[in-house]
């Protein structure tokens, strides 16, 4: 970025929990910010909008603190607003959540007027001096951050999508068609499906699902008591990967998997950054699938519904690879590779809902895929999104960091991998602020 008022504001894409934090954060130390949206909710983004009370955080309360100062605030909040659930051990619905980072935004607009500046909006292009709207506005920058969230899955939109074929899981109402005795296929078996499946299931469905994803593997779910973490060994964070992995194992044996995966969160981006582009590869490879189960887990009440579906037959999960959907008017078959088999089956049903992953792709996006054209930016070697340094601040294709373009939350995934829950976003987050003060 061009940054031709250097007292003008930061413009923020996306008012999801990032954008909406790092506002407020940016207010509280003075700076102003533009605060892009494309719908004139701002604060919950698409993980806490669900007005489903069935929705739970998939992390405890205690840990939820928008503000990486103040570990308690989400939990003072909750005993002012709903003491009922304010327990720190415990999983709230995720709509509360979301009440209380619109309450964080409104209180920081309020103690700080004007330095927010809220902006419904498309961002579609980053320009050398502002973000330009779909609408032809242009919102002048003197820093523009990223804070885009989850893209849609894109297996299914890549695909013939017809009217049986459900692409996007987070649009609200998606499942409004599904008929209560419906069979439905799911593409992907992580917390997404979970979602679809409580909620279907809250509304009456009858029907089966068969869950497909490469391993086949479900989420795990936490204890009902919190775990304490195990820091790290020292061979789990030095030395060869397969010696590292060995000494994960031994420490899983004899402390727990839990413990020993919550004691590898505070270094888990630092050791991501360490390592090089091989070693990432292989993680990306063997270890990712288990990696994803074992950290982003199920709230125990959630844990024993999905249980539920598996033991009464109404939920079946199989591993292998999806190849292509053929949609009809009254069905769709999507025709897959079972693991470990080269003979192409085919599965068909009433629905198909696309719940494969967020579709992370720079080079198509309308405001990155520009920039990397241009040489402003660059992918990383795996390209799982774009490079960026350890303050976020995007790398152009000489290497060199632009001081002007920052990315925060799941599109940063690529420098830091864990870039997706809040209590990995509120720490970037500081030091996004900090750069942006300096
Ligand atoms: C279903 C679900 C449940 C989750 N549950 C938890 C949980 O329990 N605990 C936890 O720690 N994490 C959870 N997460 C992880 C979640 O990613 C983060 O907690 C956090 O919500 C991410 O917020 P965000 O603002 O980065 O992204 P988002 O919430 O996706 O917000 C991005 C916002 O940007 C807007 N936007 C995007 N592009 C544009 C554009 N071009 N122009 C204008 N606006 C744009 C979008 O409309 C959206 O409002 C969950 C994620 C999902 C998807």
């Amino acid at each position: 970025m061009r940054r031709s008022d250097p007292s003008g504001p930061v413009v923020i894409i996306g008012g999801g929990f990032s954008g909406s934090m790092l506002a407020v954060r940016l207010a509280e130390r003075g700076i102003a910010s533009s605060l892009i949206n494309r719908t004139p909710e701002f604060g919950p983004g698409v993980a806490y909008a669900t007005p489903f009370d069935g929705h739970l955080l998939n992390v405890r309360a205690g840990r939820m603190s928008a503000v990486e100062d103040r570990p308690d605030d989400f939990i003072d909040w909750l005993s002012r607003h709903h003491p009922g659930h304010a327990d720190a051990a415990g999983f709230v619905p995720r709509r509360l959540f979301g009440h209380y980072v619109q309450d964080r935004l409104a209180a920081a607009e309020a103690a700080h007027p004007g330095r927010i500046d809220r902006v419904v909006g498309e961002a579609v292009a980053i320009e050398s001096d502002g973000v330009r709207l779909a609408d032809g506005r242009v919102v002048p920058a003197r820093a523009v951050v990223l804070a885009t969230g989850n893209p849609a899955p894109r297996m299914a939109a890549d695909d013939s999508s017809g009217d049986r074929v459900l692409g996007d899981p987070w649009v609200a109402g998606v499942l409004a068609r599904i008929g209560a005795d419906d069979d439905v296929l799911i593409v992907g078996s992580g917390l997404t499906m979970v979602d679809l499946l409580l909620q279907l299931t809250a509304g009456g469905w009858r029907g089966r699902a068969t869950a497909l994803s490469r391993r086949g593997l479900l989420p795990r779910a936490h204890r009902i008591h919190h775990e304490v973490p195990t820091d790290p060994t020292p061979g789990m964070v030095a030395g060869p990967a397969s010696r590292r992995l060995g000494d994960g194992r031994r420490l899983a044996r004899s402390d727990g998997w839990r413990a020993m995966m919550d004691g590898l969160r505070p270094v888990t981006a630092d050791l991501w950054r360490a390592a090089d582009p091989a070693v990432r590869a292989r993680l990306l490879r063997h270890l990712r699938p288990w990696w994803d189960v074992h950290r982003h887990r199920l709230a125990p009440v959630v844990a024993t519904a999905i249980d539920g579906l598996v033991a009464d037959g109404r939920l079946r999960v199989v591993a292998g690879r999806a190849r292509r959907i053929a949609a009809t008017s009254g069905s769709v078959t999507l025709h897959w590779t079972p693991r470990h088999s080269a003979t192409p089956e085919t599965l068909t049903t009433g629905w198909l809902i696309d719940c494969s992953g967020p579709g992370h792709d720079p080079a198509r996006s309308a405001l990155t895929g520009p920039l990397l054209e241009a040489g402003r930016a660059q992918l990383d070697t795996l390209g799982l999104g774009l490079a960026l340094d350890a303050d976020g601040r995007v790398l152009q294709a000489d290497g060199t960091p632009d001081p002007g373009l920052f990315v925060l939350g799941p599109p940063a995934r690529a420098a830091f991998w864990e870039s997706i829950a809040v209590p990995d976003i509120r720490r970037h987050l500081e030091a996004v602020v900090t750069a942006l003060a300096g």
